[in-house]
């Protein structure tokens, strides 16, 4: 098989709690189902052309992972309130462009516990949980609080950050998944016994978690990240994918979503 296109971040999706997760990478139109691919040898071959992951145009450097300057300053997608949310005016009126925030601001948010490189918080919108765990490599994860809008999540997300992380150490969720000696039920509980009264009504006292394995045949001891800036060709057994990482036998690591809008060619060997 041999396949060139423009890539974007992984799409990902959860057959069910405890199952692996499955990655599909987009290459312009078509979707490569790289579950398959695992345990083969693959090779990846920059083509030396970036476009924007939004309007196409051709560019020498991306700003949020895929995007031109243009639409970087421009679109809600790429807005303060992505990265955080308690920043989010979308309730007040507010946004970049706010069709676009009705679809994705105020609709009902989640707000977080996962385990990933250590125990985290985080938020995300309602529809798109697994995805979000997926992309950040989490092994577990349970839902706390659930919020009418992104704002208010975010609220809660800035108080929870006082007493647990909101990042995730790539490198350690990289190198399996060892994320310590928690039992997310009793964080979760822990978690909401630090909030204000006035955010109980948006609990979500559900004690149920989602366990998420990854399709990796061996965790790297070193981790070598592979940039397609500096390397125009990645030729390796693919050993697994974890987070938005492919992992290659030789403890190398390609962040998929970095590349967003790189056009590259796979190919199995
Ligand atoms: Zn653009």
């Amino acid at each position: 098989m041999e396949k060139t296109g423009i890539i974007k971040k992984m799409r990902t999706e959860l057959p069910e709690t405890g199952k692996e997760a499955l990655y599909y990478l987009p290459l312009d139109e078509q979707e490569i189902d790289l579950n398959d691919f695992i345990g083969h040898n693959i090779r990846i071959t920059f083509r030396h052309e970036i476009h924007c992951i939004h309007c196409g145009r051709l560019i020498k450097k991306t700003y949020a992972q895929g995007y031109c300057y243009p639409c970087f300053i421009s679109l809600p997608e790429t807005d303060v309130c992505i990265l955080r949310p308690e920043l989010c005016q979308a309730h007040l009126g507010i946004s970049r462009d706010m069709a676009w925030s009705k679809e994705h601001c105020l609709q009902d948010h989640f707000v977080y516990l996962a385990l990933t490189s250590g125990l985290k918080v985080g938020v995300t919108r309602k529809t798109q949980v697994s995805t979000r765990w997926i992309d950040q490599g989490a092994d577990q994860a349970i839902r706390i609080a659930k919020t009418p809008n992104r704002h208010l999540a975010g609220e809660i997300e800035v108080i929870l950050k006082k007493y647990m992380n909101d990042k995730t150490n790539w490198r350690q969720m990289l190198k399996g998944s060892n994320p310590g000696n928690h039992n997310l039920v009793a964080e979760m509980e822990k978690a909401l016994a630090l909030l204000p009264e006035s955010y109980r009504q948006y609990f979500f006292e559900e004690d149920q978690i989602t366990h998420i394995r990854y399709p990796v045949l061996s965790w790297p001891e070193k981790i070598k990240t592979v940039s397609l800036d500096k390397q125009d060709r990645i030729e390796a057994r693919l050993t697994g994918i974890k987070g938005q990482y492919l992992l290659f036998e030789d403890g190398e690591v390609l962040n998929i979503r970095k590349h967003g809008g790189y056009v590259i060619t796979l190919s199995t060997l």
